[in-house]
């Protein structure tokens, strides 16, 4: 079977959509396939609710509409993410306000995150990027200080551990999960936010479904959209949750072989294996060099490239608008502040190295090989 860019799809999901399509029954609010799917996230996660959407970005809409900010408040989050991370903050009228990175591994600075909080704060969105923990715990207690929500969004970090125990995602009030094509699992296009919070969950729920509680009738009591997963993604999702466990295991064995060959490299930073979970495989080079070493590597073979973005997201061109139709709200007046430490690492100092479960020792050791011949 196909295993495209590292893909581990197989019988199991052609079971899957088979079953679902002989059931005549493909979308969610009357299958079975999604509530099941919800509930063995939610075991697996150790927590009282998962909620199945379209998308990573999807759930982390729900995530921004459970912590209610009113159009103009703020939601501090990170410039070294995915787009989808901001584009709910925008989608609830939010102002999304960028707190700059450690420069080790590019996840919040918790310092600069607590600078950040004024009276419109809401929210902190913390990004567990390319699955290296964030600093969750010291994030948390500012979140609580300042009464915030904390939301995780953990869309490269299926299964990453937290110092504290517990998966990345049940420390926040609400964590989100994406199954997009690139992910640790995969149905194409896919997400999940999960807690433990019952109210939250209500609200994401009927967000997701044109806010509509069919429990109660056809009334529309809040506003929402569809954020519907299908019974298809939601089958397939099945059968690659089942497989994420030995997909993580597979990475986090081959990420330590590398970072085991390349101890000892005076101009690299190495990531922190502590309950990684490998979505990509960061390198940082504190002098600077990442562009030419990552284009000597992509010549050589290995997918690597520098930065990760083309600019980092307090830079994005979208912000500086229109927004919706030709306003800038909810963004007037606002200018960005300078993120000097994510600037660098993504013109400078950071590469990152693709990383997939199907990668064997000689893979690492050709990857090994090509980095230590390099100045
Ligand atoms: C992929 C990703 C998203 C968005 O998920 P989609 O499923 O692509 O909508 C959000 N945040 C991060 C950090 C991601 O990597």
């Amino acid at each position: 079977m196909a295993e495209a860019g590292g893909r581990t799809l197989g019988e199991e999901e052609l079971a899957a959509l088979e079953r679902v399509i002989r059931s005549g029954m493909l979308n969610s609010v009357w299958g079975s396939e999604a509530r099941a799917l919800e509930r063995e996230v939610a075991d697996l996660y150790g927590v009282r609710h998962a909620i199945s959407a379209s998308s990573g970005t999807a759930a982390l809409h729900l995530a921004v509409v459970a912590a209610a900010p009113d159009p103009g408040d703020e939601i501090i989050t990170t410039p070294i993410t995915d787009f989808g991370t901001v584009a709910p903050i925008l989608a609830q009228n939010a102002v999304p306000v960028f707190a700059d990175v450690d420069p080790s591994d590019g996840n919040l600075d918790p310092e600069a995150v607590s600078r950040l909080i004024g009276p419109r704060t809401r929210a902190i969105m913390a990004v567990h990027l390319f699955g290296a923990p964030a600093r969750i715990a010291e994030l948390r207690a500012l979140a609580d200080e300042h009464g915030l929500a904390l939301i995780e969004d953990c869309a490269q970090a299926w299964l990453a551990e937290l110092p504290t125990g517990g998966y990345a995602g049940t420390a926040g009030d609400v964590g989100c999960l994406s199954l997009q094509q690139w992910k640790h699992i995969t149905c194409g296009d896919g997400g999940l936010a999960i807690t433990d919070d019952d109210e939250l969950a209500r609200r994401m729920r009927l967000f997701a479904d044109k806010g509509w509680d069919r429990a109660a009738g056809r009334s529309h009591a809040s506003f929402g959209l569809n954020y519907r997963m299908t019974e298809l993604q939601a089958a397939v999702a099945r059968a690659q949750l089942a497989k994420l466990p030995g997909v993580v295991a597979a990475r986090r064995r081959t990420a330590l072989m590398l970072l085991e060959a390349l101890r000892g490299l005076g101009h690299l930073r190495l990531p922190r294996p502590d309950g990684h979970a490998w979505w990509l495989f960061p390198l940082v080079l504190p002098y600077g060099g990442a562009p030419e070493l990552a284009g000597r590597l992509a010549a050589a073979g290995v997918p690597a490239r520098a930065g990760y973005l083309d600019e980092p997201l307090n830079r994005a061109p979208v912000l500086r608008g229109p927004v919706y139709g030709g306003s800038r709200f909810p963004l007037e007046g606002y200018q960005p502040a300078p993120c000097p430490a994510a600037e660098r690492l993504v013109e400078e100092t950071l590469l990152v190295i693709q990383w997939n479960e199907h990668y064997t020792e000689d893979h690492v050791k050709a990857i090994a090989a090509e980095i230590r011949t390099g100045p």
